[in-house]
């Protein structure tokens, strides 16, 4: 990534030196670039002065560059194997994670766990055709403002995963541009909204697309905005309400079973018919068809509403789970932000007020406010900052941080998408009795294991005082602010020592490599978990090897010769089960260990309340301890 300048105090950038930034809504149906120009948000045209691009790709025979956007969109049902559309849906996903394939015109193909679709023009993987889409941005964007741009933010959806925006990088390299960052879309609207200025609280963001839908709740605290829940419907949006009307048509008109090309036709239609009902009361429907057939209908927004009541409802569904997810109720909501093109429907604009018991914000076009918020977002981060202008944005940590413990196990201490800055803490404690340091040795990754995840740092805490294994209390703390960067500190609660640490985790790592491990930990899911519950089996073995044997250092006055081998040979046998991989070995074992030494616990355990009643107390000597909920860490890294 490219490094950011930052002038001198009072030495920012004079107004010729604006870099060119821009702002990417990289949609599912349509894609829009935007910039600041003079303090405000626009969206730029292309030389026909239509602001959207539709996110559709043709590819063509014989070296012929692809066609993007309009032309592409029109050829669709003339070409609909080579004619790529919403491949939004197919970005950093699986062939076996597309839903509905069978039903789709394309070739697809598996390429490394990556699906890519077959075309005239050879194989074709999304990030190339999402990479199609961009370029074709980019010099719209160009062209408009008269130089190279320094960078873009590009917009992804709240849900996307790692793998999906690694994709979305993939293709704005691909596409020459470099990523400021990516941004949120939830987030992006809500900032072309200004509400990073508004008060305090909670926002929902309410977005009906072309063919998704997705709801977000968003706190918004000290100009930092944080994503609460989201929910939605990936298979409903504007299309299912151009399908109704598209079935109305046939019903009305009394048609028989259409060629594919008619259907195309009816479909355009219905969808004109629809955008034309939010300004009219009733709309004209009519077509020649291929067939010969004539369509001359009148569609009235009253039958419009009845016909997308249903359709309407659906989406009120995911916007209570997501309240219910977030823990809120419809009161909680200082506001409503409406995005995506179909939320012009009145009937939707309605619906939604309705719910939130409050006018949705609406007056900014719904199909640009992603875009214009990434622009505005795009022109901080390039450095054109006006005075007064102060933004702070959530971003999340890719993987997972946690730290060894015993037996080379992970313990996560901050899950992977968590939000920054964020700070989380956890209790750790010895594992040898009088043991006075413990080994810290950061982790990033998301695999149980401490050798398949990735280590970031390695600390000692000293000074601990000797006490029996288990008794300290270690307060571990992570902490990662605004700027990735993490501090690890521990600290044991009877000295106050204390020892810390800082590191950049995703210093050296590069996006691929993220992706990868986290390939790598699904794939290793099930035996992970089989691998750590044998690894725990073996620590909790070893530990009560090691408490037994400090006992017997102790209190072998207390043993008969024939009991003391009784212990001894279980002990062996406990050895011998730890080498092997089996855990119930071990437990069995573990058992019979315990079985030798009750006696002898019990002993233990007579003599130390003599020992308190001639005046010491218990706590200074070290019975066979309960094994307590406190991870356990050892003394060398
Ligand atoms: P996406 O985020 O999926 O790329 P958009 O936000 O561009 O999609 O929304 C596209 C949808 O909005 C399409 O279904 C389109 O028909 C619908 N739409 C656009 N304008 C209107 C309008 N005036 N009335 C109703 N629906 C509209
Ligand atoms: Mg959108």
């Amino acid at each position: 990534m490219e490094l950011l300048q930052i002038a001198e105090p009072g030495q920012s950038a004079a107004p010729h030196q604006h870099k060119l930034a821009v702002g990417i809504d990289l949609g599912t149906t349509n894609s829009l670039v935007a910039t600041v120009r003079s303090g405000l948000s626009v969206v730029i045209s292309d030389e026909l002065g239509r602001p959207l691009l539709p996110s559709v790709v043709r590819y063509l025979q014989d070296d012929v560059p692809a066609k993007v956007g309009y032309e592409a969109k029109d050829a669709q049902a003339l070409d609909p194997r080579n004619t790529i559309s919403s491949v939004k849906r197919f970005m950093g996903r699986g062939l076996k994670d597309i839903a509905h394939r069978e039903s789709m015109p394309y070739d697809f193909e598996d390429s490394a766990g990556m699906v890519r679709v077959r075309t005239v023009a050879g194989s074709k993987s999304p990030v190339e055709v999402s990479a199609e889409i961009l370029k074709t941005l980019r010099e719209r964007a160009e062209a408009s403002l008269g130089g190279q741009l320094v960078g873009a933010v590009i917009t992804v959806p709240a849900y996307f995963d790692d793998a999906q925006r690694q994709a979305t990088k993939d293709a704005a390299k691909l596409a020459g541009l470099s990523v400021l960052r990516l941004l949120n879309e939830p987030t992006a609207a809500a900032i072309a909204y200004g509400l990073d200025n508004a008060a305090e609280g909670v926002y929902a963001v309410y977005d009906l697309g072309g063919g998704t839908f997705d709801i977000s709740i968003l706190n918004l605290s000290r100009g930092v905005f944080e994503v609460m829940s989201t929910g939605g419907d990936s298979a409903l949006g504007g299309d299912d309400f151009d399908q109704r009307i598209f079935c109305w048509i046939l019903e009305a008109a009394k048609l028989q079973p259409l060629s594919a090309e008619d259907a195309h036709v009816l479909l355009t239609c219905a969808r004109e018919a629809k955008e034309y009902l939010t300004q009219h009361g009733v709309a004209p429907i009519r077509a020649r068809l291929n067939s010969g057939e004539i369509v001359d209908l009148k569609l009235t927004t009253e039958v419009f509403t009845e016909i997308t009541r249903t359709l309407v409802t659906k989406t009120i569904q995911p916007v209570k789970k997501a309240l219910r997810d977030a823990g809120l109720t419809v009161d909680d909501v200082k506001g409503v932000v409406m995005v995506g093109g179909a939320t012009r429907m009145p009937q939707i604009q309605r619906a939604v007020g309705e719910f939130f018991k409050q006018e949705p914000l609406n007056n900014l076009d719904p199909d640009k406010v992603v875009a214009l918020g990434a622009a505005a977002q795009a022109n901080l981060l390039a450095g054109n900052r006006a005075a007064g202008d102060e933004w702070l944005l959530l971003d999340v940590i890719p993987l997972s941080l946690g730290l060894e413990t015993m037996g080379g196990l992970v313990e996560r201490i901050i899950p992977r998408n968590s939000t920054i800055p964020v700070a989380r803490a956890q209790e750790f404690t010895t594992f040898r009795d009088g043991q006075t340091a413990i080994a810290i040795h950061v982790v990033q990754g998301e695999r149980e294991l401490v050798s398949d995840c990735r280590s970031l740092a390695r600390f000692e805490l000293r000074g601990i005082p000797p006490m029996v294994a288990g008794a300290a209390r270690i307060r571990v703390t992570f902490q990662v602010d605004a700027d990735g960067l993490l501090s690890v500190s521990a600290r044991d609660s009877t000295s106050g020592a204390e020892a810390s640490v800082t590191v950049k985790p995703s210093y050296g790592l590069s996006d691929d490599e993220i992706a990868n491990m986290l390939k790598d930990s699904l794939a290793h899911t099930k035996d992970d978990a089989q691998r750590r519950a044998l690894k725990e089996a073996q620590v909790e073995a070893q530990r009560l090897i090691e408490a037994v044997r400090s006992a017997l250092k102790n209190d072998a006055d207390l043993l008969v010769a024939e009991q003391q081998s009784a212990i001894e040979t279980a002990i062996a046998k406990l050895q011998a089960a730890m080498l092997g991989e089996e855990r119930r070995d071990i437990t069995l074992a573990m058992d019979a260990v315990e079985v030798a030494t009750r006696d002898f616990a019990a002993r233990r355990m007579d003599k130390s309340i003599r020992r308190a009643f001639a005046g010491k107390t218990v706590d200074e000597i070290g019975v066979i301890s309960e094994s307590e909920d406190n991870k356990h860490m050892g003394e060398h890294a």
